[in-house]
Order: C-alpha cells, then sequence, then structure tokens
C-alpha cells in the first residue's frame, strides 16, 4: 500500500471546536496506526473570518491533547514556521498557484468566468424562493466566449471563476464510513472556484492542495459531505486520481443539536480552562463516534493507535455525554501523581484565593496534602477549590440535623478536651503526630468508633463524610482546629 498521508485543514477562526479536536484525533489515530504522515495545514482564504492569532491559538490546542504531526504549520520559540517538502502549507501563501489551476480549467472549459453583480445575484434568489425553487446560480454567464470575457477583465469589469458542472450527471464515490455515495449534478450548483479578491474558495484550494500533497485519505467532519461531489468532478477535470473520503459523524449535545458557544464549553480552551485533563478529554471525545473492540474505554493513546479503524466509526451523530466525560476525566486524575494535580489546581486554587505565591513557594507540600485529600473525588482539577473549601474560614457549617446531634453526644465534651491536651504538646502538626492522634486520644478517654470518629469529623468540617480523618487534621493544622472546636461549641453544642 502505498504511504498513508492525511491532513487537519482547519481555518483559523480563533478557536479549535472540540468537533475540530476529534477530526484531528482520528486523522491523527489512523496516520499513526499505519506508519503514514499527519499534515497539518491551514485554510485561510476567507479572509473576512481572519483572526490574530489563531494559528498559535489551534496549535497550542494540538500540542496540549498530545496530538504532534509531521509536516505542515509549527509554532517554533513563538514563531509560525512551517516545514515539509510540499509547503507553504497556509493557503493564502498559495495563491500563484490556485491561479494557475483555475486558468487550466478555464482553458479545458471545466470552468468560465462569471461577472454577475450582487444585486443581479440576489434578484435571481429572491425569484428563485418566491418560486418554491433551491436557491443556486441559475448560469447567467456559462456560455460567455472566452475571448469577450477576457476583453471586459481587461476592461477592469469585476469577475469570479465558477466551476461548470454538466447538467443531469451522477455523481459517485466510495466513503470508507458510509459507503457509496451518488449525487446528481442537478442538485449542485456552479460553485465559485476563484473569488473577486482573487483568492480561490475553499472548493478549489481542498482539492488542489489535497492533490499536490499527495493526501491519500480525506478524513473530514460530515458537514462537508454535500460538497465532496463538487471536489469529485474538479478531480474528474484536473484527470486527477481522487483520495478516500470519510466523513466523521457531527459531535452532537443530548438534544442531538450541534454544540454551540451558547450552552457552555464548545472549545478545547475551554475544557482546558474547566480542569479537564488532555488525556481525559481525548479519550472521551475518541469514544464520540468511535467504538474500542473490546468493552475497556480508558485507553491510552498508544492503545488507541493500535485499535483504531474505520470499521468501527459510527454512521450517525455521536453524543456528547458530559456526565461520561467527567467519568473518563476523574479516572486520569486518580492516577496522576498529588504533584501533579496539586500543579494544575494551584491557579484554580490562587484565583479563589485559598492560596498565594508565598503559600506555592513556603508551604508547597501542605498544598499537596490538602489537594491529595480530595484526589479521589475529583472530575475537573477545577473542582479542587469546591473541595476543599472546607479547610478554609473559622466557621463550620453542619450538613444537616444528624451533625449537630452528634456534636451534642455527651462524650464530646471530654472529646474535644482531650483534643485540647495534645494539641497543647506540639507548635505544629506534623504526620507523624496526626497519624498517632486519634489513637492516643482513644486511650486517654476510653472513647472509641463512632463516638469517637464522627464529633472529630463533624467539628472539623461541618459533615459525616470526607476525606481521611487524618489528613484532614494534618492539612487544618493545630490552630484551626482549635478554632473549630470553639466555633461548635458556641453555636451549636447546647
Ligand atoms: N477548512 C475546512 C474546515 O475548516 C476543512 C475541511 C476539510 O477538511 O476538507 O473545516
Amino acid at each position: 500500500m502505498e504511504q498513508v498521508r492525511v491532513r487537519f485543514a482547519p481555518s483559523p477562526t480563533g478557536y479549535l471546536h472540540i468537533g475540530g479536536l476529534r477530526t484531528a484525533l482520528y486523522n491523527y489515530l489512523f496516520a499513526r496506526h499505519n506508519d503514514g504522515k499527519f499534515i497539518l495545514r491551514i485554510e485561510d482564504t476567507d479572509r473576512t473570518r481572519f483572526v490574530e492569532g489563531a494559528i498559535e491559538n489551534l496549535i497550542n490546542s494540538l500540542e496540549w491533547a498530545g496530538i504532534d504531526y509531521d509536516e505542515g504549520v509549527f509554532v517554533e520559540n513563538g514563531e509560525v514556521v512551517q516545514k515539509g517538502e510540499y509547503g507553504p502549507y497556509i493557503q493564502s501563501e498559495r495563491l500563484d498557484i490556485y491561479r494557475k489551476y483555475v486558468d487550466e480549467l478555464i482553458e479545458k472549459g471545466y470552468a468560465y468566468y462569471c461577472f454577475c453583480s450582487k444585486e443581479r445575484l440576489d434578484n435571481v434568489r429572491e425569484e428563485q424562493k418566491i418560486k418554491g425553487l433551491i436557491p443556486r446560480y441559475d448560469g447567467f454567464c456559462r456560455n460567455i466566449d472566452i475571448e469577450e470575457a477576457k476583453k471586459r477583465i481587461a476592461n477592469g469589469e469585476e469577475y469570479v471563476v465558477r466551476l461548470k458542472l454538466p447538467h443531469d450527471r451522477d455523481i459517485k464515490f466510495h466513503d470508507l464510513v458510509r459507503g457509496d455515495i451518488v449525487i446528481n449534478t442537478n442538485d449542485l450548483d456552479d460553485q465559485v472556484l476563484l473569488k473577486s479578491d482573487g483568492f480561490p474558495t475553499y472548493h478549489l484550494a481542498v482539492v488542489v492542495d489535497d492533490h499536490l500533497m499527495n493526501i491519500t485519505h480525506i478524513i473530514r467532519g460530515e458537514e462537508w459531505l454535500p460538497s465532496t461531489p463538487k471536489h469529485v468532478y474538479l478531480y474528474e477535470a484536473f484527470g486527477w486520481e481522487k483520495p478516500d473520503y470519510v466523513h466523521l459523524p457531527t459531535v452532537l449535545n443530548k438534544d442531538r443539536k450541534k454544540l454551540s458557544k451558547r450552552q457552555g464549553d464548545v472549545s478545547v480552551e475551554d475544557f482546558r480552562a474547566s480542569g479537564y485533563l488532555s488525556e481525559g478529554l481525548v479519550n472521551y471525545l475518541a469514544l464520540v463516534g468511535w467504538s474500542p473492540e473490546g468493552t475497556e474505554e480508558i485507553l491510552s493513546m498508544e492503545e488507541m493507535i493500535k485499535q483504531f479503524s474505520f470499521d468501527r466509526v459510527a454512521k450517525t451523530g455521536g453524543i456528547f455525554d458530559k456526565d461520561k466525560l467527567d467519568w473518563v476525566n476523574g479516572h486520569y486524575i486518580r492516577s496522576f501523581s498529588p504533584e501533579d494535580i496539586t500543579d494544575l489546581a494551584i491557579p484554580y486554587l490562587k484565583e479563589a484565593g485559598f492560596i498565594t505565591d508565598e503559600d506555592v513557594k513556603e508551604r508547597y507540600d501542605w498544598i499537596v496534602a490538602m489537594v491529595s485529600t480530595v484526589q479521589e473525588s475529583l472530575s475537573t482539577t477545577k473542582e479542587v477549590v469546591e473541595k476543599v473549601e472546607m479547610f478554609f474560614g473559622d466557621e463550620v457549617k453542619p450538613e444537616n440535623d444528624e451533625v449537630v446531634e452528634v456534636l451534642n453526644g455527651e462524650q464530646v465534651p471530654t472529646l474535644f478536651q482531650a483534643i485540647r491536651e495534645e494539641l497543647q504538646e506540639v507548635d505544629e502538626l506534623d504526620e507523624e503526630f496526626c497519624k498517632g492522634l486519634m489513637k492516643r486520644i482513644q486511650k486517654k478517654t476510653g472513647i472509641k468508633g463512632k463516638n469517637l470518629y464522627m464529633p472529630v469529623r463533624s467539628a472539623l468540617t461541618g459533615n459525616l463524610h470526607g476525606p481521611e480523618l487524618v489528613n484532614i487534621i494534618y492539612v487544618l493544622g493545630k490552630q484551626n482546629i482549635l478554632k473549630r472546636i470553639e466555633y461548635v461549641e458556641n453555636n451549636y453544642i447546647k
């Protein structure tokens, strides 16, 4: 088999949608599975959508996700650079190339100059709508003699170049996921290939580039499926062999609608800022539209590369299930070291005002201890903030009446007295001290089991359940423990 070459070809719109990340991921998995090459090409021919810094942002997101590529556009030392034998890989730098191929199409009679004004096109469209027809170009300029067209251009008339599709012809192609697809040209428009600003449209640029860059498989979102017959016709017009196609089902929300910004996170950046690990997001996204062979859904990138094939890609929309994403992400959070999770959580803790830069420098181990008390229960690293809230402030709020009842147990005053006496022995608590503390109190007071642990937990956290008590004691420290005991005595113990 010839070497597999695939590409991810985003338009730099300012952010990478997670649907786009999944497209990139499937390209990547397919390329790596087949020892092929993966290319990043930037499709920036729509100048009205140009966004400053968008290329850098996109590349950052891919890098964060652990999706690397072999050729195309990279960022090195803050600069956008290009590498590979098939460059340039940024379409706005390839205008001369497209021009040459447009001229070839015109010469061969596969394309024509069109001089229709915007007003005329709007009128035609309006009339078609009134008649209940699908709006499309009416072919007004299809038969203008080429010499005459050239004269009009020389006289400064504005023009575009359109594809001259034959009437009533079935265009056939094969999609590796969807099978054979046939679309009749009567259902297609004479697509603009070159715009009046001299830029190609996506349709021309994508075909020329995929051919010149030797792309073997086009893996992209299903929103491009209706455009594919036009592309297939262009391959024929040029006399080029066409690549294989795979159109991926759209990533949908639970209502089976496209994920939209209004409903929350949609960009890779958003998910990253919400505290998802790249491993969690990537593993989960792979499952939206593709299913592994076995029942195991937690898969490393290597494992996914090993297993990936189009046979197991779904034909219909993949539902994005946030609960499942949280579950997958939680799995990865638990598999990370406490230090790694702490480092990821520190920005959120600082933002919440729980810690300062000073704390990070002076009390890093304490922060790690605090984060590790809640690590098991996290779905995202951002969630650390709400989970560790219990360690801050002097007040304790009992979560329910049962807690208050526990605090009013008759053994509780003895218990608190014993804790105070124990704490008097030390200036600061270390782990050793904490580990032995409850045992010593048990010995001293004879109180044990539930009667011992529940009131202490209730006084320190206001809850009957939660992280290991020893860890809570250590993270709170001597002064906070004393303050909390006093607080519940003053407010909840009768
Ligand atoms: N530039 C297109 C996009 O933004 C790429 C479509 C394709 O892969 O052909 O999605």
